[in-house]
């Protein structure tokens, strides 16, 4: 796996991180041996440990190599092993001060990697504990050697500046950055609302764009039909003097392109008719709409029906269509329809019974569709327009529309209505 995959895969700021850490590494590793040369050549009685450069060096060439080298599980605790080796190394720094009598040379060397060490520190509890045991570690360096008052006094005061500065300074940062991370996360969500919001959006927007599809097909289509049925059929009677089944023939195309034109601004939903809210009682309407069907017919209603918050109109076409297609869509000699509603939690669930022809379960979302018709040669009166109409009209008002079916058995519809809280 490449460096760069790794540092991908690894967060933002970690990946920022480890580059960071290399490369500060790599600077340290040559910096120190230059450094440690440089005071030898100019003062050559420098005591230090025989192999101390060399392998601190050597330590921050390797964990400067590390993210070319090593796994992503190490990477992931590579800060932690940077952090470690610098530790070691500002102690070995103090240590060495310490031999040197806190001489100039040392104590400069110390204090620009105690401070630069604690800049790179993020977490308040690593800042106080790596400057408790550095203060701890040049304060009994100090006590121990032989040094004035003076030079101790300075020394003390010199290291107690820098730690509490760096605190302060760091302090100050983290805080920003928590405000940033806090505003970063907001803002996050915040996206993320609006994307979501968007993709709704345009789902709505898609299934608006079929529905007007569908709207041009029925147009040209559907309307074009009967159209053509009423030119003909005037023709005809202008030729050939009146016939009274011509007429009645033009009255039933014309009643067909009635109801489909009915049926396309009922699916609109934007008459005024379907504004308003409003109590309705659903046992008196469901009986009020049976009294027009012909009486040949047995619908029944199985218990009394509840009282909903509803638009009038809106539920009256939906126990229309619903009760409708179920004698419509029937090739029994008994047509039978029932009505049942159950009173559930938040809602409550009505069905419709038939004992009809039946929707084979691979219509079941199809029927619902815009102008979706099943046997349009034997119901040449259907318009594809009722399930459509009724399943909007349930999904405005919250609530949910499916079936259940068998061949030749008969067809259940449920829909919801949801109480008012
Ligand atoms: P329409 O408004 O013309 O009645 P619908 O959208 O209500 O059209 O119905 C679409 C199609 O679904 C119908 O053409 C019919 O084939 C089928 N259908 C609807 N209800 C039933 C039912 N209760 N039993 C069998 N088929 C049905």
């Amino acid at each position: 796996m490449s460096l760069f995959s790794k540092i991908i895969r690894l967060s933002k700021v970690r990946s920022y991180t480890v580059i960071n850490f290399a490369l500060i590494s790599f600077t340290l590793s040559i910096g120190l041996y230059v450094y440690s040369l440089l005071i030898h050549y100019y003062s050559p009685s420098a005591i230090e440990p025989k192999y101390g450069k060399t392998i601190f060096s050597s330590l921050f060439l390797i964990v400067s190599l590390i993210p070319f080298l090593a796994s992503l599980r190490i990477i992931r605790y590579y800060e932690h092993i940077f952090l470690s080796t610098l530790f070691l190394f500002i102690h070995y720094l103090i240590y060495v001060s310490y031999l040197n009598g806190y001489s100039l040379d040392y104590l400069l060397g110390t204090y620009i990697t105690i401070f630069g060490g604690l800049l790179m520190l993020n977490s308040r509890v690593l800042i106080i504990l790596f400057s408790a045991s550095e203060f701890v570690h040049i304060l009994t360096g100090v006590i121990a050697s032989d040094l004035d008052a003076a030079s101790t006094n300075a020394i003390i005061t010199s290291i107690s500046t820098i730690l509490i500065f760096s605190f302060f300074v760091i302090n100050g940062n983290l805080r920003q950055k928590k405000k940033l991370q806090a505003l970063n996360s907001k803002l996050e969500s915040q996206v993320e609302e609006r994307t979501r919001d968007l993709a709704l959006r345009a789902h709505e927007l898609q299934e608006k764009n079929k529905d007007l599809e569908d709207f041009a097909y029925v147009v040209s289509h559907d309307l074009k039909q009967p159209l053509q049925n009423i030119f003909t059929l005037s023709e005809w009677l202008l030729e050939n003097n009146s016939e009274e089944e011509k007429l009645h023939l033009i009255k039933k195309q014309s009643e067909h392109m009635y109801r489909l034109i009915e049926g396309i601004l009922n699916y609109s939903l934007r008459n005024e008719k379907y504004r308003d809210l409003e109590a309705v009682n659903t046992d008196d309407l469901v009986r009020n709409l049976i009294i027009d069907i012909d009486k040949k017919y047995t619908i029944n209603i199985e218990n009394a029906l509840p009282s909903v918050t509803y638009n009038k109109s809106q539920i009256t076409q939906v126990f229309q269509n619903l009760i409708e297609n179920g004698v419509k869509y029937n090739d029994k000699k008994d047509v039978l329809v029932s009505i049942k509603s159950i009173e559930r939690d938040k809602d409550f669930l009505f069905s419709v019974t038939d004992n009809g022809e039946g929707i084979d379960s691979k219509y079941f979302r199809k029927i619902f569709e815009l102008f979706q018709r099943l046997d349009v040669t034997r119901h040449t009166n259907s318009s594809g327009i009722g399930l459509a109409l009724v399943k909007k009209i349930i999904t405005r008002n919250n609530g949910e529309i499916w079936l259940e079916s068998e061949l030749k058995k008969g067809t259940t519809f449920f829909f919801t209505v949801r109480k008012t809280e």
